[in-house]
């Protein structure tokens, strides 16, 4: 996920959109048990200030795991939007450094992702678990447990 900021430069623009399909090479989704995402999308805008590059950012991803209370298939739609500052060189602080006029994404997407991962995943709002007793997905059937 590389952006030339010289080409952008030479071009005469400051500012430029674009949109990545990105596969991470590790699983980022580690801290959620077995949960998986094919496809990442990655897209905002870039703007070029004298030094420092401000981009806009959305991270786009359909997370598939285990529900977290019934273990059926559970789907969680993330998306998250930021605006990272990516400095030439690196000053110690918390930003993101960029070197021979190159934009990497790749870190900060991870980061957005890592840090605003849910900490578990549910088949709905209103899942009613297993029953504890005998095993059942009371989502999908009463179990005669209760009386
Ligand atoms: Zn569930
Ligand atoms: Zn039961």
């Amino acid at each position: 996920m590389n952006i030339d900021v010289r080409k952008l430069k030479y071009s005469g623009l400051t500012e430029t959109e674009f949109e990545f399909c990105y596969k991470p090479k590790v699983n980022i989704l580690e801290s959620l048990n077995s949960a998986s995402c094919d496809q990442i999308s990655v897209y905002g805008t870039l703007e070029l200030h004298t030094d420092d590059v401000y981009v806009d950012l959305t991270v786009e991803c359909a997370i598939v795991g285990e529900c977290a209370r019934c273990l059926d298939t559970a789907i969680y739609n993330f998306k998250e939007s930021c605006e990272i500052k990516f400095v030439r060189f690196d000053a110690g602080e918390f930003d993101y450094v960029y070197k021979s006029g190159v934009i990497d994404l790749t870190d900060a997407v991870n980061d957005v992702i890592l840090t605003n991962l849910p900490t578990q995943i549910l088949c709905s709002e209103n899942c009613k678990c297993l029953c504890t007793t005998c095993g059942s997905n009371l989502n999908k059937e009463n179990c005669k447990c209760e009386n």
